[in-house]
């Protein structure tokens, strides 16, 4: 922080004005902190905060950098964060353009690009499956290109596991790489202006178990913050994600692993400051990144971690936890609470229009689960994976153990129903496909 006696600001670039954010509100009145918002979807704003977010577009994100900079330089900026994949890279060039400490572009760049970031993990000595980029048109025989299955083929640069199919054998690669193709290809992924939307990357598939660790680095020096479990095994063919548990129940040895490979990861990628995000395969031959984001954990997912900061009897939440840390505030080194707590993603059953929701009090009254959020909108259509990114919502649970968690999800899940029923395939004016 800046020595101005003034009020500390902080910049937040997110794509998404919703929970996240409010709760980035809420806990900067408490800090007595001001927040300016940098977003690329003010058309749907309704000013919830009373101070306009300020619109750029994020795929363009020196242009989106400078736009900033305009309304901020002179104004003083204490510290940049970025909320989801898509923001990353403008909050970074913005940052080094205030003069705020925060990751350098191409550190940031790269963990955008699957391909990228594989490159730099095989260049820094780090375990990496074999893999090739491949042009998606037209789809080239996989015998070829000296594929071996199975082998998982990946958008390069979308988020969430949108896109990512297993291969099996040369049927399912050709059908999976016409999928994504189709997929990147649609007027919604178009829209988003990604780069290298005409290609994928092949990889070879890793066996294990798959762990999630949230972080926060300082000047390069990584605090994991917490390690979540994933007990469904993610086998694919696709990769929707569903329950996150912490405390790990991986062993001491490999949860040290993760953590030293987590921050070999991060610091082969150059990243330096603020909130980190890894995803981890283990298996006998060790701790394999599958890849790290230079954000914090997705919006609703973060209620999941409470901390509990130095000389307060109460708990925070990891947006407040941020925002300490950014302006290097007491309790930026608070720690997650004793208790085990878990989230899981409600996935999608299949596509359709969400008709009716039922059991959501049934759900809420198992011992355990602390809060259900239904986040998908009755009467709009939802995607399941592996073309889909969205959940239908979020269900929350604490405990004494991580067991314990893991079984009030379950039991929780188990009391929703929900009703969707297939759309009619509709043609598309322009591009007259259905
Ligand atoms: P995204 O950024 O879209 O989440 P990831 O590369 O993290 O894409 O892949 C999503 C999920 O797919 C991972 O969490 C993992 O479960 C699975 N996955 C990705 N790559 C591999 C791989 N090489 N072997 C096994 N599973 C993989």
């Amino acid at each position: 922080m800046n020595q101005r006696e003034q009020t500390p600001r902080v910049l937040i670039f997110a794509t998404k004005l919703g929970y996240q954010t409010r709760a980035f509100d809420e806990a900067a009145r408490k800090l007595g902190v001001e927040l300016s918002f940098v977003t690329d979807r003010c058309q749907r704003l309704d000013d919830p905060w009373h101070d306009r977010a300020l619109p750029v577009r994020f795929e363009a994100p020196e242009e989106a950098a400078y736009a900033v900079m305009q309304t901020q330089l002179g104004r003083g900026v204490d510290g940049v964060l970025a909320l989801g994949d898509r923001p990353t890279l403008a909050a970074a060039y913005a940052a080094r353009g205030l003069g705020v400490a925060h990751n350098h572009p191409a550190s940031v760049e790269a963990c955008r690009s699957k391909l990228r970031m594989r490159e730099v993990f095989r260049d820094a000595g780090l375990p990496v499956p074999w893999f090739r980029s491949v042009p998606l048109r037209a789809i080239p025989e996989p015998a070829l290109l000296g594929i071996e299955y199975p082998c998982v083929l990946k958008p390069i640069s979308l988020s969430a596991s949108r896109g990512v199919v297993r291969a099996n054998n040369r049927e399912e690669f050709i059908a999976g790489a016409g999928r994504l193709q189709r997929l990147l290809e649609s007027a919604e992924i178009q829209a988003t202006r990604e780069p290298n939307l005409d290609r994928m990357i092949v990889e070879g598939y890793l066996p294990g178990k798959e762990v999630a660790v949230e972080g926060l680095l300082t000047d390069g020096e990584l605090r994991v913050l917490a390690i979540f479990d994933k007990p469904d095994p993610l086998e694919g063919p696709y990769f929707e994600e569903t329950i996150y548990v912490t405390p790990s129940r991986c062993s001491e040895t490999e949860q040290a692993a993760t953590q030293k490979r987590f921050q070999e990861a991060v610091g082969a990628l150059g990243l330096m400051h603020g909130p980190v995000h890894g995803e981890f395969r283990l298996n006998a031959q060790g701790v394999w990144p599958i890849e790290v984001a230079a954000r914090p954990i997705g919006g609703l997912c973060a209620r999941a971690l409470r901390f509990c900061a130095d000389g307060e009897g109460g708990t925070i939440g990891l947006e407040e936890l941020l925002l300490r840390h950014t302006l290097h505030l007491p309790g930026k080194d608070a720690l997650r609470e004793a208790v085990a707590s878990g989230v899981l993603m409600i996935p999608v059953p299949s596509s359709g229009v969400l008709e009716k929701v039922e059991g959501a009090e049934e759900a809420r009254r198992v011992e355990g689960v602390t809060d259900l959020e239904i986040t998908a909108r009755l009467h709009d259509y939802i995607a399941a994976w592996p073309e889909g990114s969205s959940y239908l919502g979020f269900l929350f649970a604490r405990g004494e153990t991580p067991e314990e968690v893991e079984a009030a999800l379950r039991e929780g899940h188990a009391r929703l129903q929900f009703t969707l029923t297939s759309r009619l395939p509709v043609e598309h004016p322009v591009t007259r496909r259905l």
